[in-house]
């Protein structure tokens, strides 16, 4: 939801919505830029242009060979955004058996060999002839095949490095899954991830500055997907009551937006539970609704009045693992927990990790 103000989308496969991100305008006017700089020539400019909508147009078939390939096992895309430095397809979890993520993960990179494959074929049966020299020229109308045909090789190519969390780096963490637990796959594969980023951001410096927000994006993509997983591999097996904090402020619909301010400057809770008079949950409120509820309404404003979140109800028994993936694909970040239609506790997705720490694990 919050990238739909960012990116536009622009058609929809399978119901899975294909977006650009604004920025992807960057790499346009850049393309452009360069072209016209070294040639004057706005034909050339053109086929510059055309191109990079070309290769955009196969990084987004690559996206969807991994959406595809996930579905095939009941595992679904909520979107694929383009950014100038790539696509991202965000599915809605990893599969978790390492063969499922082999496949997934080989299929993008795939669908990149298939379309060179077949535009080298169609140049090979065609009667013009075509020089290996002229894929490094500038792009033009002769050579905008061949050239399509080999940046699709490169990115198979490059999209194969073992770069976690790039598609060789889930290769990498596939066959290491397969040898020893996947927690520590994932780590050894995060270290050559995030070795090879490094490499890239220097590297960067030297040539491509693209490079660089390549490098940055698999160094911190690398070390949240390990925290993922590490965090899911804690929360395996337990139930909500293990994590459930029973000493928490409650909020009614009379108070207003001052009073939460002042709840949350004197106290340490930043996400709170409003309950009706009968003590059943109506909505929740966070330090972060708050703010965009004071940037609309006044102080005085009773919270009844506000536009607050529903609250997701879980009992004591519910699988905790699962608890944390409903309120983080919803993004909530607490929720009422309920025993018998009677309020017995809440969870905060942020202290879920700690409360685990503190409390004995009740088996
Ligand atoms: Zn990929």
């Amino acid at each position: 939801m919050k990238l739909s103000s960012s990116s536009l989308e622009i058609m929809s496969v399978k119901g899975i919505p294909i977006r650009v991100h604004w920025s992807f305008l960057l790499i346009i006017g850049y393309v452009a830029y360069v072209n016209y700089k070294l040639s004057q020539d706005p034909s050339q400019v053109m086929w510059a242009v055309l191109f990079i909508l070309a290769l955009f147009f196969c990084v987004t078939l690559h996206e969807l060979g991994h959406a595809l390939a996930a579905l095939r096992y009941g595992i679904r895309t909520k979107s694929i955004t383009l950014y100038p430095i790539g696509g991202v397809a965000m599915l809605e979890r990893m599969p978790e058996k390492p063969v499922q993520e082999l496949v997934v993960a080989l299929a993008g990179p795939a669908v990149n060999v298939l379309i060179a494959g077949l535009v080298l074929l169609g140049l090979a049966l065609s009667p013009e002839v075509y020089y290996l020299e002229e894929i490094a020229l500038a792009v033009n109308s002769h050579n905008f095949l061949l050239n399509l045909a080999f940046v699709n090789v490169f990115l198979a190519l490059f999209n194969l490095l073992p770069a976690f969390p790039m598609d060789g780096g889930r290769v990498l963490r596939a066959v290491l899954a397969s040898l020893i637990p996947r927690v520590q796959a994932t780590r050894l594969a995060m270290w050559v991830g995030q070795a090879m980023a490094i490499l890239f951001i220097f590297w960067g410096f030297k040539t491509n500055p693209f490079l660089i927000f390549i490098g940055l994006f698999i160094f911190f993509g690398a070390a949240q997907e390990f925290q993922m997983v590490q965090q899911s591999h804690i929360l395996v097996n337990r139930r909500v009551a293990d994590a459930m904090m029973t000493r928490f402020t409650l909020l009614n619909p009379q108070h207003t937006l001052q009073d939460v301010v002042d709840i949350i400057l004197k106290g340490q809770e930043k996400e709170f539970v409003v309950v009706d008079d009968g003590g059943m949950p109506q909505s929740i409120i966070t330090r972060d609704l708050l703010v965009k509820a004071l940037a609309q309404h006044d102080r005085g404003t009773p919270l009844a009045a506000c536009d607050c979140p529903k609250p997701v109800f879980f009992s004591p028994e519910s699988d905790l693992n699962e608890a944390f993936r409903i309120l983080q694909s919803e993004g909530l970040s607490i929720a009422p927990v309920m025993d018998n239609q009677k309020l017995v506790g809440v969870i905060n997705t942020e202290n879920i990790l700690e409360a685990l720490l503190l409390k004995p694990s009740a088996s």
